[in-house]
């Protein structure tokens, strides 16, 4: 008798330091765990409902009840004789020891788990659990609660998007609306239409910057997602609410903020239907009919730190109803439909129009209808769910020019900053300027190749310049990037 009472009292003291032990060790490699709710690996219940949860290996959490369910079922069993390891097999603190230190029968590496050991925080990485609800936070440069005009929202634009005036206009108005909406709450009552939006221009005319620079001054979550690998569940490539377990892991994994933020679907023309095709359409029309209800507003189960659904990943709910969808596309041909569709209609009649008169039209796309977007292949449902549709134009020589100076942070501000550590002032003149515009301009992909020339030209300065602690500045002329001469080097002094 005596004996069994020491034996339970080494166990104990074996018990409280084995855990003390984890939690430090824990503690020390995990940083802070205390914005994250664990969830259950058999009830999916999050800690915050099922209460503390037992952590075992592998990253599993399990609940209380669950944790008693499960033992319950196997104490049917007789499994005294199984508490240790057999002579010569590891021993576990607080198990298999008869505390003595010698080990008593059992089957040879089976031990039985300590739960003690296993509540604490450690374990689950934060990426697959939920944020708990918590106030205060970063402060936004536009506060969504308190919505600024779209005048302001605009000028906020401004500081980073050169042209697409229209766009502009357009967008802080959506988001004026939007965001109001998602204050107020009154969806219920007037039902006031959401305000996703479907944006189309030519690559690299500033799509994904606007958005990225709308998401960042709202400091909003943004997920940006391509329509192209967008798959019907169950087909290889991601399922559609993918988009939204992107969300809520752009927003910290926490619920409430993915539900107000702003989801990007990139390259939507390329879900367009399939003509003639006889095969299940599963990238293209299925796609935008999957994309209906997240549109709309639904109640969606995402899995939380991966893409998809698996028997290891806990599930989050998330209303996409205060979600902002934005689709982007270049919408090629889509000029040749809206050209037909403009001379059909003036081709009739006393006041006939020649058949070539919007050959030249450079503003073409930006008298669209939703009438062209459906004849290009997206279904009218998927349309109506996308009230405002606006154009972005194709960017000229003008423009990038003030692409590459103006925003707050142009490229060249970005390198001028970056010589200035080194003190040497970095100057480009404007013809310069103009040379890597046309450049530009020849590739054909917008302003996104103006940051890969200037990174050509700029590689060989980057790289003399910290050598000789004697230069004071470095101009660079139309010369240099036209390849017929070299940067003018000023000393210091
Ligand atoms: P897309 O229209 O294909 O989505 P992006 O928005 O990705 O093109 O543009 C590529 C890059 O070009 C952006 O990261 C941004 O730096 C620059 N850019 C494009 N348009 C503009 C613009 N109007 N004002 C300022 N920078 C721009």
């Amino acid at each position: 008798m005596n004996d069994d009472l020491e034996k339970d009292d080494l166990k104990k003291d074996d018990l409280t330091e084995g855990h003390a032990d984890a939690s430090k060790t824990e503690d020390a490699g995990k940083g802070n765990n205390d914005d994250y709710e664990d969830v259950c690996f058999i009830c999916r219940r999050p800690a915050s409902k099922a209460g503390e949860m037992f952590h075992l290996p592998n990253n599993i959490c399990v609940c209380n009840d669950c944790m008693h369910k499960t033992m319950d079922a196997v104490s049917q069993f007789d499994y005294q004789g199984m508490l240790g390891p057999v002579s010569g097999m590891p021993v576990m603190p607080g198990t298999g020891d008869d505390g003595k230190g010698n080990p008593m029968g059992g089957f040879p590496g089976f031990s039985f788990i300590n739960l003690a050991n296993l509540r604490g925080d450690g374990g689950i990485p934060n990426k697959q659990k939920l944020k708990k609800k918590k106030e205060g936070g970063q402060v936004p440069v536009i506060d969504i609660k308190n919505i600024p005009a779209p005048h302001r929202i605009k000028e906020s634009l401004d500081q980073y998007v050169v042209g697409q005036e229209h766009a502009k206009k357009v967008m802080s108005v959506a988001v004026y609306n939007h965001y109001k909406r998602v204050a107020t709450g009154t969806m219920d009552e007037i039902e006031i239409e959401k305000s996703n939006m479907l944006m189309i221009g030519p690559t690299g005319c500033g799509k994904t910057y606007l958005v990225r620079t709308l998401a960042r001054l709202l400091d909003v979550p943004l997920a940006i997602a391509d329509a192209t690998s967008l798959t019907e569940a169950g087909y290889i490539g991601d399922d559609i609410e993918s988009v939204i377990s992107k969300l809520l892991a752009a927003a910290d994994n926490d619920v409430e903020r993915a539900e107000r933020g702003i989801v990007f679907i990139d390259e939507i023309d390329k879900i367009a239907k399939k003509k003639d095709t006889h095969t299940r359409d599963v990238s293209g029309e299925s796609v935008q009919q999957g994309m209906l209800k997240l549109l709309e507003g639904a109640e969606v189960e995402v899995p939380v730190g991966a893409s998809s659904k698996g028997a290891m990943v806990p599930l989050a709910t998330v209303n996409t109803r205060n979600i902002l969808f934005i689709c982007g596309g270049a919408f090629p041909d889509l000029d040749v439909i809206i050209k037909e569709r403009l001379t059909k209609s003036s081709s009739m009649g006393f006041e006939s129009e020649l058949k070539d008169k919007y050959d030249k039209d450079t503003d073409i796309l930006s008298k669209v209808t939703t009438e062209d977007i459906r004849k290009f292949g997206m279904i009218p449902e998927f349309i109506g769910r996308l009230p405002i549709i606006f154009t972005l134009q194709s960017l000229s020589k003008e423009m990038l020019v003030r692409i590459l100076k103006e925003p707050k942070n142009a490229i060249l501000k970005q390198y001028q900053k970056l010589l200035e550590l080194d003190e040497v002032k970095l100057e480009f003149t404007d013809d310069a300027l103009e040379a890597i515009a046309e450049k530009a301009l020849e590739r054909d992909t917008g302003a996104r190749a103006l940051r890969s020339i200037i990174e050509e030209f700029m590689l060989d300065i980057m790289y003399e310049i910290p050598k000789d602690e004697s230069i004071g500045t470095v101009t660079i002329n139309a010369d240099y990037i036209n390849g017929n001469g070299g940067p003018v080097i000023g000393l210091r002094g």
